[in-house]
Order: structure tokens, then sequence, then C-alpha cells
């Protein structure tokens, strides 16, 4: 799968574009895992298995953002998490 497949949507918290998948090393094990995280406001989804998953986490995310307009910042359930100052 690749990223050309997956448009990732404006992020949900302060609507910018500048958005982007990235993959690290989580483990030290060799194990990668991807996660979507916006360069503008550093909000950023958890910790997925693929890239398309990380991007559909973000979306999915986005569209709930839109349906009723409320941050959740503190509900890591849904796969996103915001970074403290
Ligand atoms: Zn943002």
């Amino acid at each position: 799968m690749t990223n050309d497949e997956l448009e990732m949507k404006p992020c949900p918290f302060c609507g910018g574009v500048d958005s982007d998948c990235f993959t690290e090393d989580g483990t030290g094990e060799g194990q990668y895992w991807y996660y979507v995280e916006c360069r503008r406001c550093d909000s950023r989804t958890g910790f997925h298995e693929t890239d398309g998953a990380a991007i559909t986490a973000w979306n999915t995310r986005a569209n709930l953002e839109k349906s009723d307009g409320a941050l959740i910042n503190e509900d890591t359930n849904a796969g996103i998490s915001i970074k403290g100052d």
C-alpha cells in the first residue's frame, strides 16, 4: 500500500494541510510503526502497523471532528494524542 492511494484530510485540530505520514522504530527492535503528524500544531495519531492504517485513523478523526465540532484531546482511544506544551 502506498500513500498515493490515500489522501490525508486537513488537521482536525488546526485545519492545517501540512501533515505527513512518518515511520519510526518505536521499539528499537526493528518493528516500524507509522503515524500521521501535523507539522503545524504537532497533533498526531497513535502508532499503527501500516501507513494506510495511520492515515485512515487520521482521516477518521478528521471526520469525527467535522461531524460534532468538539475537540476531545484526552480521547486517546480514537488514535489521536496531543503533545503537551
Ligand atoms: Zn494541526
